[in-house]
């Protein structure tokens, strides 16, 4: 529990943390546009500064066109945990402009809703982090080893983030890791993500003939790589919607009971589900809910297929080079490069005579699964409740968030997602805003799984 002392604190403050927060969300740190770099250079140093104030070792690290924050800051107590702390301080693109009710880089408070680019995504998040240590800190309660990592490349997807934390990683060594970067499932309603889901996509190459033929003259003779490419996708999938690639589904962890009937009842409406996708949710394997489909199942999808005549009319062309894009989400404990060497087998497999075929591998991350029963997924849990007065429900998400993945692979630390948006802030759109209820229950939520977590012991010794 966090202590009366601190929860008074944090009550009295609320204005000063609000207004401090102000100066964050004014400077256009947008990591897409080339013009803001000073501007996201600025905030990278602002945050910097503040974590100093903290009591911080605070570093710039210069890394591609956006710096990275790294603070440390060492506990009192020897043996105590080290928790690392993520946010990113870029933001997206505030475009169409005048789509917005006011300028999307001056924070205005409506209704209890500050409205700004990046209020909920993430820079009200991250700073709710650096406010619950202040409350801590200003009240003299213990803390356990922080390291706190702000990017400030996340928006454009992260990208090499995977080559610094290798080599950063003695340093970034950790106990707990605890990333501030997404919403309640819905309002009032606390929600820690446990499992993410994730991703290999290829492209595939054929080609036949050495150059594109008139299919009057040699159809029937040359070999169409557009009619191999066809049949290939085809065969990827059953009519029950489940995919074919061999061993496809062999590591897939089941849900468990228990996630089913907790999924059950949470506040999803399908018929608000389907009105979203403007169409009915018929996609995935046959017989499986709709949610599990979405979390906790591997789907397959084609995103392009290119080859032959793409113009209007008709033109009777066999193709000499065809490709497609086709992706697969991965869920635990499905591995990235076994299902990589499946399609590699699959394809091979099904390249007919006079077509040569290629992969090529785009992209690849391991899915993420939390066991709930951690100590850390306890406390953060525990947190939830004492900041929000409600329990937390345990979820998924579909997609994936590339950091948790990086901190499971790279640094061997099981993240805790724990965040307090709301899902209809409006990330990436025009008047995205954080509710301020939200920004001051984030700070307590924080506080608290600070406060617990610096009274366990470091796993260090076990972990070797
Ligand atoms: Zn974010």
């Amino acid at each position: 529990m966090l202590s009366q002392q601190v929860k008074d604190y944090l009550q009295a403050n609320r204005q000063r943390h609000l207004e401090e927060l102000l100066p964050l969300l004014r400077i256009a740190s947008v990591s897409s546009q080339p013009a803001c770099q000073p501007a996201c250079r600025q905030c990278a140093e602002l945050l910097a500064g503040q974590l100093g104030q903290l009591g911080f070792d605070a570093q710039l690290r210069p890394w591609r066109d956006h710096p990275l924050v790294l603070a440390r800051r060492a506990a009192d107590r020897q043996g105590a945990p080290t928790v690392l702390l993520y946010g990113h301080y870029d933001v997206q693109p505030p475009e169409p402009l005048e789509l917005w009710q006011s300028p999307p880089f001056e924070p205005v408070v409506r209704e209890g809703k500050i409205f700004t680019r990046g209020a909920s995504d993430d820079k009200g998040q991250l700073f709710a982090m650096l406010k619950a240590v202040e409350a801590l800190q200003a009240c003299d309660r213990p803390l356990p080893n922080l390291i706190v990592l702000l990017e400030g490349e996340e928006e454009i997807g992260s990208p090499d983030l995977e080559r610094f934390l290798t080599g950063a990683r003695r340093e970034l060594a950790a106990d707990y890791a605890i990333i501030c970067d997404s919403a309640f499932f819905a309002p009032g309603l606390p929600s820690l993500t446990y499992g993410l889901r994730g991703l290999v996509y290829v492209e595939i190459a054929m080609r036949g003939p050495a150059a594109d033929l008139h299919s009057g003259t040699h159809g029937g003779a040359a070999p169409n790589p557009l009619n191999a490419m066809v049949a290939l996708l085809a065969a990827l999938q059953d009519a029950q919607g489940r995919v074919t690639l061999p061993g496809f589904y062999d590591a897939v962890v089941p849900l468990t009971l228990q996630e089913r009937q907790a999924w059950r009842k949470l506040p999803f409406d399908p018929q608000a589900y389907a009105a979203l996708l403007g169409t009915q949710p018929t996609g995935g394997e046959r017989g499986v809910d709709l949610l599990e489909r979405r979390w906790a199942r591997p789907t397959l999808d084609f995103h392009g297929i290119v080859g032959g005549y793409q113009g209007p009319g008709a033109k009777t062309v066999i193709p000499a080079a065809v490709s497609a894009k086709v992706s697969c989400r991965l869920v635990a404990n499905q591995q990235a490069g076994q299902v990589v060497k499946s399609f590699r087998q699959f394809v091979a497999a099904h390249t007919p005579p006079g077509i040569r075929s290629e992969i090529q591998v785009l992209s690849e991350s391991l899915p993420v699964l939390v066991p709930l029963d951690s100590p850390a997924m306890a406390a953060a849990a525990g947190a939830l409740y004492e900041a929000f007065g409600r329990k937390a429900v345990f979820v998924r998400e579909g997609a994936s968030v590339p950091i948790s993945e990086l901190f499971q692979r790279i640094l061997g630390i099981q993240p805790v997602l724990m965040g307090f948006g709301l899902p209809d802030d409006n990330l990436h759109s025009p008047n995205e805003k954080l509710e301020l209820e939200q920004y001051y229950g984030g700070i307590v939520a924080v506080a608290a799984v600070l406060s617990n977590l610096a009274g366990k012991d470091s796993l260090a010794g076990k972990r070797g």
